[in-house]
């Protein structure tokens, strides 16, 4: 490539900061926030906002150019970016979180980086389904106009503009991406495996909105043992599997993991990412392995459910010792690939499926009818119910995100396959990646 179209694509085109205040009970406070545009080389930019205390610009750069990688890798037709607001949430009420929020949100409306045709964001660690309705709000308050104020944001609630199945997405695409890694035999043995994900060990970090639906689908529906859960306050262990909704059932009563019933508990959490296991998956924050414990890290698959949760210094120790690591860029993208259909959803005005399911249920019971016709047999009724089924909008979306999945995982195979200088799925990952926004701004020029 050369040097000029790299250096376009490294660079960060725009960040803004912004320090406005809210009047808090009478008691004015300054917040501090930013929103980062990486690349446009595709519109609208892309990104979630996070809420959290130790937010700050490089880290919202830095993920912003994250979110560009990511989208290029599933073919999610978005440029990225990303936000962050100082704060730590858990301080603040809700009226006060939807002060905050508002303010935030009108700041970023006013300045053009919200909008349904340039800058979308969704949610991210700290924000959730709340913060994305009173965003979408306060943009329509401002835009009424807009016929397409709904798609200024994603990650809403279904009742308000948004699609069944957000909520659950990363958790279940890290899921469908692992299941995809399994699918091919070779890949399994140069980890150092074999079969299936059934009875897999696997540690888990943060019960979060990702680790919690991964683990949950993990447990449930693959078979696969969760043998350790590592949150803030410490971790869970038993080698027998831990059942991922007990505990989050568990922390939603309690507001911890201590005294869950089933499992040893011990303080030090983090110390657990060093324990044996098949499949480790980090799915809480940034910077969790590092030069000092890459060594010690002791699994065969590292599954990056986080952003960045290793730094590279540690990825370049894990490498060495041959640890397969499935990387966020592709790994965490399912979140990114089903905002992409909210916005679809939300330009077209229409939930998907709503005009053809019962039409495909009429053509299904048509070819049951004909089936009994002409064999004089009739079909049993679990078959008839197969077939009879149309597809509602939350069997669409995890259709739609399966496929991405895949074909993202196949991707990136060939690159490893077809390229000499790629032996890892993260440089495979950059080099997809980067080849489709260096061919896009190629074809396009820079002007
Ligand atoms: N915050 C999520 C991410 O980091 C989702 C972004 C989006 O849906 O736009 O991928």
């Amino acid at each position: 490539m050369d040097p000029g179209t790299a250096t376009t694509i490294k660079a960060c085109e725009a960040i803004i900061e912004l320090q406005f205040p809210v009047n808090l009970n009478g008691k004015l406070e300054v917040f501090t926030g930013w929103r980062a545009t990486h690349s446009t080389h595709r519109l609208p930019v892309k990104g979630g906002i996070r809420y959290a205390p130790i937010v700050e610009q490089d880290e919202v750069r830095a993920l912003a150019a994250l979110m560009t990688y990511k989208c290029a890798i599933v073919d999610v037709p978005f440029g990225g970016s990303k936000g962050g607001l100082q704060i730590d949430p858990s301080k603040y009420s809700r009226d006060e979180l939807q002060l905050i929020t508002r303010r935030f949100a009108r700041e970023l409306i006013r300045k053009n980086f919200i909008s349904p045709s340039t800058n979308v964001p969704a949610p991210d660690m700290g924000t959730g389904e709340r913060e994305m309705a009173w965003i979408a709000d306060t943009y329509k308050h401002l835009h009424p106009e807009n016929l397409n104020y709904n798609a200024c944001v994603t990650g809403k609630p279904v009742h308000h503009g948004g699609i069944r199945g957000r909520v659950e997405a990363t958790g279940r695409g890290v899921v469908y991406a692992m299941r995809e890694f399994f699918r091919h035999a070779s890949d399994v043995k140069n980890a150092g495996m074999d079969g299936g994900l059934d009875g897999k060990r696997i540690v888990i970090q943060g019960l979060g909105n990702v680790g919690y639906h991964a683990g949950k689908l993990l447990d449930e529906e693959d078979d696969a043992k969760i043998i350790a859960i590592i949150e803030k306050d410490g971790a869970l262990i038993n080698e027998e599997g831990i059942s991922i909704q007990r505990v989050r059932e568990f922390i939603n009563a309690n507001n911890t993991i201590k005294g869950f019933p089933d499992a040893s508990f011990t303080e030090n959490g983090k110390a657990l990412l060093e324990m044996e296991c098949d499949i480790l998956i980090p799915a809480a924050m940034e910077t969790q392995i590092t030069g000092d414990n890459a060594e010690r890290i002791n699994t065969k698959l590292i599954v990056e459910a986080a952003n960045g949760p290793i730094t590279f210094e540690a990825d370049e120790i894990l490498k060495n010792r041959n640890i397969t690591i499935i990387p966020d860029a592709y790994v965490n993208a399912g979140g990114v690939t089903v905002s992409y259909f909210e916005w679809i959803r939300n330009l077209s005005h229409i939930r998907f499926g709503r005009m053809e399911r019962r039409y495909d249920e009429i053509k299904g019971q048509h070819y049951i009818s004909a089936l009994q016709n002409m064999t004089q047999k009739d079909m049993p009724d679990w078959m008839q119910k197969g077939i009879i089924k149309g597809a509602d909008e939350l069997d669409l979306v995890r259709s739609g995100l399966d496929d991405t999945m895949r074909n993202a995982y196949q991707e990136l195979r060939d690159t490893l396959e077809t390229n000499d200088k790629v032996n890892d799925f993260r440089t495979a990952a950059y080099v997809v990646a980067i080849s489709k926004i260096a061919r896009s701004y190629i074809d396009l020029g820079v002007y």
